[in-house]
């Protein structure tokens, strides 16, 4: 049975539909239309199409389906879910389109990642150019009754978009303020992730969604923010603290694993309790940004 909360009045949170990735959230927006905000895996599917049904929504009402990204725990079951909606829109990126439209460098992507994926989490299936919404940043989404805008917020990968709700000043942030906030409230694990994670672009990205002067920011992984203002400065932190760790230690000449133990020991001083810190894509994207920079050189 899939968890239902309502997040804002007009603002419910579904999840976690990850399966494996068992903080995974994808919202819906409702107005005259309703707009879901992320796919998950194709897994979730069934439980996303449950929710809907168990608030009462028609499904002639779902309008636009819009992943922040097209890493497979928030764009893997747009396939499907378009499929069984064939009246909504998927709304992407221009730079993510095209792969939707010919997932093959997606699905090679991600058995990079995770291997045979396909039986844990779902099929990533084709979204054929007619259903496809191309949005460039700025553009706005209509619901009728709410307006959603589109924010390109490139960094954890260049094809992330966030969505500003403009009646409750609520953020879709996906991944581009961090992953999750710590349960103490004073530290965001950042967004980075292979292969694509650009440091300076984050950064910038951080700066842009601040200007918009957010109240609540809508994670994809794990939950709701409601200091906004301050969990974006946190983010900032991080997202440096992190930068300088990874850096020497790689010019050191340490090891996932070894980078992985010092940043356990930074963030487990400032939340001060001992951190594991078990999901190795932060590490593996930071790794991926200095070596393809060449900052990485060992022993520099
Ligand atoms: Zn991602």
């Amino acid at each position: 049975m899939v968890g239902i909360s309502q997040v804002a009045p007009h603002i419910y949170q579904i999840g976690p539909v990850g399966h494996v990735f068992d903080d995974v959230m994808v919202y819906l927006v409702t107005g005259q239309k309703v707009a879901l905000i992320e796919a998950g895996p194709g897994v979730s599917a069934p439980l996303i199409l449950e929710a809907l049904q168990k608030l009462e929504i028609e499904p002639a009402r779902l309008a636009y389906i819009i992943p922040t990204h097209i890493h497979i725990d928030h764009v893997g079951g747009a396939g499907l879910l378009a499929r069984e909606i064939p009246w909504a829109r998927v709304v992407a990126h221009p730079r993510a389109a095209r792969h939707l439209i010919d997932p093959t460098r997606l699905i090679a992507a991600t058995r990079q990642l995770f291997g045979n994926f396909e039986s844990e989490l779902g099929p990533i299936h084709t979204i054929s150019e007619t259903q496809l919404l191309v949005a460039q940043d700025g553009e706005t989404i209509s619901l009728g009754t709410e307006e959603l805008k589109i924010v390109y917020s490139p960094g954890h990968a260049p094809h992330h978009i966030c969505i500003f709700d403009m009646r409750s000043r609520g953020l879709f942030c996906g991944e581009a303020l961090g992953c999750y906030p710590m349960p103490e409230g004073n530290f965001v694990i950042p967004g980075a992730a292979p292969p694509d994670f650009d440091l300076e672009l984050y950064l910038e990205t951080i700066g842009k969604l601040e200007k918009l002067e957010p109240e609540m920011l809508f994670y994809s992984h794990d939950g709701v923010g409601h200091d906004a203002k301050k969990l974006i400065q946190l983010v900032r932190e991080s997202v440096r603290a992190y930068a300088d760790i990874v850096l020497p230690a790689m010019r050191a000449g340490d090891n996932p694993g070894q980078i992985t133990k010092k940043l356990e020991a930074y963030v487990s001083s400032i939340v001060s309790r001992p951190v594991e810190l078990t999901c190795p894509r932060p590490v593996q994207g930071y790794m991926a940004y200095f070596e393809r920079n060449g900052l990485a050189v060992k022993g520099s």
